[in-house]
This record gives C-alpha cells, structure tokens and sequence, in this order.
C-alpha cells in the first residue's frame, strides 16, 4: 500500500476519535455520508454565531460578508470540477434535489410523448426515479443499460438503445454499490455522436476522482457535499452554459427573479435563475471549506490509498468462505458489497456494530441492481481515505464471528 500518512489525516476528524459501546469507532459507511474534518465544522459554527445574514439582499456589513464568501464558494466549486464559469455552478440541497430541478426543468423544455431517456442498471433511486415521474407526465418511455456480471456498463448495449428520441443519457460516475468506475468519458463521447446530452450522477464519483467537467464534456454533473466532508443539505448541479440558458427555472420564489409583477416576471440570470428562496449559504461555505481542505492534503495519494484499500478489503474478505463480491471489475474504488451465504446482511450489520462497526445493509438505495444480482440486499463497506487496513482486518475478524453465531 502507498505512504499516505491516514494517521495524520485521522487526527482532523474529531468523529473518528470517538468509541461506540465502549470499543474505537470503525466507522467504514463514508458512501452514505462522510465524517468532517475539524475546518468544515469551525467554519459552519463561525458563521452560525458570528457572520450570518441573509445572501443578495441587504446592504449591511453581515450581509455582504456572507454574499461574498457564498459568491466565493461558488468558484471554489467551480475550480474544483473545473468548470469554465461559475454561471454554470448551481447550488441545490444535494444529488437527488439537482437531479429533480433537472427531470422538472430539462423535462419542461425537451421532453414530450414518446420520447427516451435512458437511464442504467447500475443507478442509485434517485438517478431513476425523477425520471420515471417525468415519464409518467410527459408519456415518455425509460430505456435500460444493463450491467455485465462483473458491474461493468455494457456499452455496446447502449449504442443499440440510443434512437433519434432519446432526450437525455443519465450515467452514474461510480455505482454506490458496485464502486465500479464507469468510463463516463467515452460514454459521453458515444452520447454526442448521436447528438444525445448527458448527466453524470457524480455523488460518489467526486469523492474518489479528480473532476474535470470540462474534459468529460457531459452536459450535466451533479453531487452531494455532505459525501465529500461538507455539511448536510448542499449540493451541486453542474452545467454548460448553452444547456442551462435554454432551461426554464424550476422553483420560483425570491433571488430567482430580476423583475415581478403580476403581468409579468422576469428571471435572474445564471446561475440564481435556478436558486429560489434563501440559498444554504452556510452549508455553501461549509462545502468550499472541505474543497480547501482536500486541496490542502495529498489528494491524488488518497484517491490511490482509497483505491488500495477496496482492493485490501476485497483480498481480506474473500478469504471468508460463502462470500460473495458484487462489481469486481476495475477501475475499483469506494465502496465494496457483499452477500454471505446463509447469512442476512441486516444480522450481521447489527453484530458488527456492537463491535463498533459501521457498515451500510439493505437495497442500497438501488432496488434494480439488487434484482439484476438476484439478491435482496447487501452489505457495504465504503471505506475513505481516513480508514486504515488494520479496520479492514478488524471487519473481517468480526464478520467471521459473527458468521459462525448466526449460523450456530
Ligand atoms: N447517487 C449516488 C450514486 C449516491 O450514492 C447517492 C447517495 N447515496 C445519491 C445519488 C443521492 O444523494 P443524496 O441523498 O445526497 O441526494
């Protein structure tokens, strides 16, 4: 394994210093939400008891103090995707509200009876979902890309399913299940070739890779701060300029507006045209000081280390026999599922945490994939870059106990 220093990057999570009933927090669900370091929560708490004021409205010191660092937020994101304007960074309360404004608002200006969008076998809910409803009220059809064996997207499928209806590709980045890294790249390349636009669920996708909007070329990208070590309730919708400027808003209320009057009103430019209502500024500069923080740490050494250590976890739970990995091709990273045979991922998951284990059970979010594998749910372990392969040994140790007791 690599030299990243996790000892050092542990101390800044105050989370990690913890014990639960009486043993060290191993805490290996950072998919589901990621632990902050010290700098995001002082920043949050600084501006909750110092620096609060509502955004683009008044005049006074607080106000603008928090217009600024909000605005300043915004370019923090963008340099970190690498966006070309930050017109084109548009705050939302995460991954599956940004995906909502886009099936409401792209579905409004694009969508109509018979028409495709196709989506994969490998999406979380949240990247179905508000497509199926948008189906439902427009009279279009969901297309499926399926998933080989191994979790790789079958990209020769998805040349046969694009037709001159499809209206939008939605791809996730990597699968909160399968960890498998899908080559968004080449898939919107495939996507433009037949003139399709496409949105890339980055959720866990950002956490693990660099992002570069701009040489992926999709037309959406979309994630989640509180999996990348910011707060709760702040996300991103990403997009190119040209496709937003032909989006009509979604919400309508304060902020979004240039001009109101009951015979007509006028929309803000971009990016506010999408942000009704008082923005979580907060949690905007909460999400700019976990960029500040990843820029401040050898980040593409954790994203190797993160690498490293699904393949460890990966080894070390194979030797555990009935054990099943689903997703095994690589690229890897994130996030590893298994079943045990003769074992319920819920029964285990709870003996685990009285070992102080944390790991995720159930559907995961994603019911499809769960019936493609023909297993009703499954245990995850989504390890980050502050876990340590001594975990890992910790997790194995204790499912094999717990696997001898449930089937004693
Ligand atoms: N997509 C993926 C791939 C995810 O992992 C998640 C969260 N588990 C989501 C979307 C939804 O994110 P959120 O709940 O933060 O909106």
């Amino acid at each position: 394994m690599n030299t990243f220093d996790f000892t050092t990057i542990r101390r800044d999570f105050p989370a990690l210093q913890q014990q639960v009933y009486g043993r060290p927090l191993i805490y290996l669900d950072s998919a589901a939400t990621a632990q902050k370091p010290q700098c995001v929560t002082d920043t949050v708490n600084d501006m909750h008891r110092r620096l609060n004021a509502n955004i683009h409205r008044a005049v006074h010191y607080l106000a603008t103090q928090c217009t600024e660092r909000y605005e300043q937020a915004r370019e923090t994101v963008r340099r970190f995707i690498h966006a070309r304007a930050t017109q084109e960074v548009v705050f939302t309360s995460g991954t599956t509200a940004a995906i909502n404004l886009l099936a409401f608002s792209f579905g409004e200006r694009w969508v109509g009876v018979d028409d495709e969008i196709i989506v994969t076998e490998a999406e979380h809910h949240s990247n179905i979902v508000p497509w199926q409803l948008l189906c439902e009220r427009k009279g279009a059809r969901l297309k499926v890309v399926p998933v080989d064996d191994a979790g790789r997207l079958q990209t020769n499928v998805l040349a046969t399913l694009i037709s001159e209806k499809t209206r939008l590709l939605c791809i996730t980045h990597i699968s909160n299940v399968l960890g498998v890294v899908n080559p968004v790249r080449e898939i919107v390349r495939l996507a433009h070739t037949h003139g399709v636009p496409t949105l890339v669920d980055g959720a866990q996708g950002v956490v693990h890779q660099p992002v570069d909007v701009q040489e992926m070329d999709c037309d959406f990208y979309v994630f989640s701060g509180h999996k990348l070590y910011a707060p709760t309730g702040i996300g991103v919708l990403y997009g190119k300029e040209k496709q937003l400027e032909q989006l009509p808003p979604w919400q309508g209320g304060g902020d979004m507006i240039a001009s109101v009057s009951f015979d007509k009103t006028t929309f803000a430019e971009l990016p506010l045209k999408f942000e009704a209502g008082t923005a979580n500024y907060i949690g905007a500069c909460g999400l700019a000081s976990a960029i500040d923080y990843l820029a401040s740490i050898p980040l593409a050494a954790a994203h190797r280390y993160e690498q490293e250590l699904a393949a460890y976890a990966m080894r070390q739970l194979s030797t555990i026999e009935g054990l099943q990995i689903y997703g095994e091709a690589a690229p890897k990273t994130g996030v590893v599922s298994f079943t045990i045979a003769g074992v319920h991922p819920l029964d285990a998951a709870a003996i685990l945490d009285k070992s102080g284990i944390a790991v995720r059970t159930g559907h995961l979010c994603a019911e499809p994939l769960m019936r493609r594998f023909g297993v009703q749910g499954m245990l995850r372990v989504s390890p980050a870059f502050y876990n340590t392969p001594v975990e890992i040994d910790t997790l194995v140790v204790a499912l094999k106990t717990a696997k001898k007791m449930l089937k004693a």
